[in-house]
């Protein structure tokens, strides 16, 4: 039997004895009266005793019960309470249970994530929403020469002291900020010249990611993660790349030059008439070497712009003359294509820019409306004063791919859409427009409609290109 049966038992016999007992001691003292009191005799005792003796019966019965239904429901309360005593006390200790795993995992978890972000190579902060450091791992501490003590509570800005271009960012340039503004991702790369200045004064490139997590995963007030790193290293390898392809380029003017002007001595009957097949081939040698020279000048270009040492040098340009050139130098190939090119030549006054670096922006945006429409496709190119001058090239070509939007002035990128087309190119000229108008002050965007056309836009000040020192110009 149970103990929990057992004291149910006991709850019912219990208050069966004292019912029992009760009666019994009723009957015990009615029988004792009506023995021992006298019946019948008359006068004031006799009248009480008569009573006593009628009315003890009956007040003995009903307080036995009285008392046995007190008991039982007593006894019945105190068993519900033992019982549900008994169920809290076992889910209690559920709980408990439940409670000391949940504990044990998350201590568990949380000495996992200490050890990866302590192990972890790349400087990691966490900070609020009002840009205040809540965590710093162990790379961070060492690649700032701060400790986690000093920092706490201090303002990102006051510790992450971030250069680009060898210029302090200001608060609303800081990553975190940005971050937080777009609830999203902002970037730092070693090549914007990104770096990080540390407690000592040591400045290190950098690359460095502020991630938002306002509204997604914020817990304990974080609001942007911070994972940065130092690029001393890959940024020497870069550099080391950079100067080896500006060599080589270099190195591989010479006799690309040499063999230009033998073979346009050849062509020009020079040391004798040509055959006609010998003609087409050295035609073909011509227009091959002229290639070569365009990607190795290319190279050559971009290298420059990637150490930054290009100069800019503005001086007075008459647009209309410097798109002739160009235009005439494209000659060929417009006819080909039986395209028709139309001029709207608005600026009223020659332009502050470097002649270079201008023909580089135009004959790249100009070259490519040629190269990316098709046959008897229109060509628009329209200089205007628009916030200084607005220089615009349309035409009404393949198009760029919406997915290709954010990559077309990335190095080496061809859209899709152009691939199978036998255009050549190599995917440097946007990279080498968007360098130059964004170093010399300007800024360069663009709209298109696959298979309709495209419209490239680049604005410059009225006062013209910025001056920069530099050692080299760009061909
Ligand atoms: P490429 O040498 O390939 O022409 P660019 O850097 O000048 O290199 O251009 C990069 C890519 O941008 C091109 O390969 C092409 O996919 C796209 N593109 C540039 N200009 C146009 C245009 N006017 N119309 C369509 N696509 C263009």
């Amino acid at each position: 039997m149970s103990w929990s049966h057992k004291k149910r038992s006991a709850s019912v016999i219990i208050p069966f004895l004292v019912l029992i007992l009760g009666l019994a001691v009723t009957f015990a003292t009615w029988n004792f009266y009506s023995k021992f009191l006298p019946a019948g005799g008359g006068g004031e005792v006799d009248f009480l005793s008569e009573i006593f003796k009628r009315y003890v019966l009956l007040f003995g019965i009903v307080a036995s019960f009285a008392l046995f239904a007190i008991i039982l429901s007593l006894l019945t309360s105190r068993r519900r309470a033992v019982e549900l005593a008994e169920v809290m006390t076992s889910s209690l200790k559920e709980k408990t249970r439940e409670l000391e795993t949940t504990e044990k995992k998350v201590e568990k978890e949380d000495k996992q994530l200490n050890a990866i972000l302590s192990s972890m190579g790349e400087g990691l902060i966490a900070v609020s929403k009002e840009g205040t450091i809540m965590l710093m791992n162990q790379s961070a501490q060492a690649l700032l020469g701060v400790s986690a003590g000093e920092v706490s509570g201090k303002k990102i800005e006051e510790i992450l002291k971030l250069s680009k271009e060898d210029k302090l960012l200001t608060k609303e340039e800081y990553p975190v900020y940005q971050a937080m503004k777009g609830n999203d991702i902002a970037r730092l790369y070693f090549y914007d010249n990104a770096s990080i200045i540390d407690s000592t004064g040591r400045k290190f490139p950098t690359v460095l990611s502020a991630i938002s997590i306002l509204g997604k995963d914020e817990s304990e007030g974080v609001a942007v993660i911070i994972v940065f790193r130092d690029v001393s290293l890959e940024k020497a390898v870069d550099e080391a790349k950079t100067e080896f392809v500006s060599l080589a380029a270099h190195q591989l003017r010479m006799p690309l030059t040499a063999i230009r002007w033998y073979a346009e001595m050849l062509l020009a009957g020079d040391v004798g008439e040509l055959n006609k097949d010998q003609h087409s081939y050295l035609d073909e040698i011509y227009e091959s070497n002229k290639r070569m020279v365009k990607l190795v000048n290319e190279l050559l270009n971009v290298s420059r712009i990637r150490l930054g040492t290009f100069k800019i040098d503005p001086k007075a340009v008459d647009l209309a003359k410097a798109t002739d050139t160009i235009l005439s130098e494209l000659q060929p190939n417009i006819s080909k294509k039986e395209m028709i090119i139309v001029k709207n030549y608005n600026y009223p006054e020659n332009f502050n820019a470097d002649p270079n670096l201008l023909d580089v922006i135009l004959e790249n945006l100009i070259s490519n409306a040629v190269k990316y429409t098709p046959d008897k496709g229109t060509i628009t190119i329209t200089f205007e004063e628009r916030n200084g001058l607005l220089i615009t090239v349309s035409d009404t070509g393949y198009g760029i791919p919406k997915a290709a939007y954010s990559k077309i002035f990335s190095q080496l990128y061809r859209a899709d859409n152009i691939k199978g087309k036998d255009v050549e190119g190599t995917g440097l000229g946007l990279y080498m427009v968007k360098a130059i108008v964004d170093e010399s002050g300007g800024s360069i965007s663009f709209s298109s409609e696959e298979n309709k056309g495209t419209s490239f836009h680049v604005q410059f000040p009225k006062s013209g290109m910025k001056k920069r020192e530099g050692f080299k110009s760009l061909s």
